[in-house]
């Protein structure tokens, strides 16, 4: 399904204006809700959606953002190598700082907008495991003819040398 590659949105729409409540005194919260559909989280990450509620708090060092998001990561099966889609819960919290510091991984800008993507970013990427599968009884695919075995057997199986008999080849030929 990687056709679906041109399709995902640009993530400019995580960058947000928090100007309203740089202006607030500590404690003001605002929720925001995202609910986006295919996003291209950064260059190597690809979502297939991103929801949530996010709660951005004015603290007196900046804007503290919270709570729990759903990211369905596209990836790869390593064994059938299609298209597969992991879900991922994140918990975020992070403050942004302001004013912004050269020090801080994560500051709202002197424009008023704080950039979610780089941390949504890096909690997906902590997330996605070191060994990607569609499915924990994914059969792979065939080393011989490359049939998805997942939609059907081959006939390799049966044409398939036992490798026991190869050796007993080799011995005969040795004598
Ligand atoms: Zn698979
Ligand atoms: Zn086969």
């Amino acid at each position: 399904m990687s056709h679906l590659n041109n399709h995902f949105i640009s993530n400019h729409v995580l960058k947000i204006n928090v100007g309203f409540l740089l202006h607030e005194a500590a404690g003001y919260n605002r929720d925001i809700d995202f609910d986006i559909p295919v996003i291209r989280l950064a260059d190597d990450v690809d979502l297939r959606y991103l929801r949530g509620t996010l709660r951005f708090t004015r603290t007196r060092r900046g804007i503290l953002v919270q709570g729990n998001m759903h990211a369905g990561y596209q990836a790869q099966c390593e064994r059938c190598l299609e298209d597969t889609t992991l879900q991922l819960d994140l918990e975020i919290e992070e403050l942004f700082v302001y004013p912004p510091t050269p020090e801080a991984e994560f500051a709202v800008g002197d424009d008023g907008a704080l950039n979610l993507a780089p941390l949504l970013r890096e909690e997906t990427i902590v997330h996605v495991p070191i060994r990607v599968v569609c499915d924990a009884d994914c059969r792979g695919l065939c080393a011989e003819c490359g049939q998805n075995l997942n939609y059907g057997t081959c006939t390799c199986k049966e044409d398939a040398i036992d490798p026991r008999f190869i050796i007993l080849k080799q011995l005969q030929k040795g004598d």
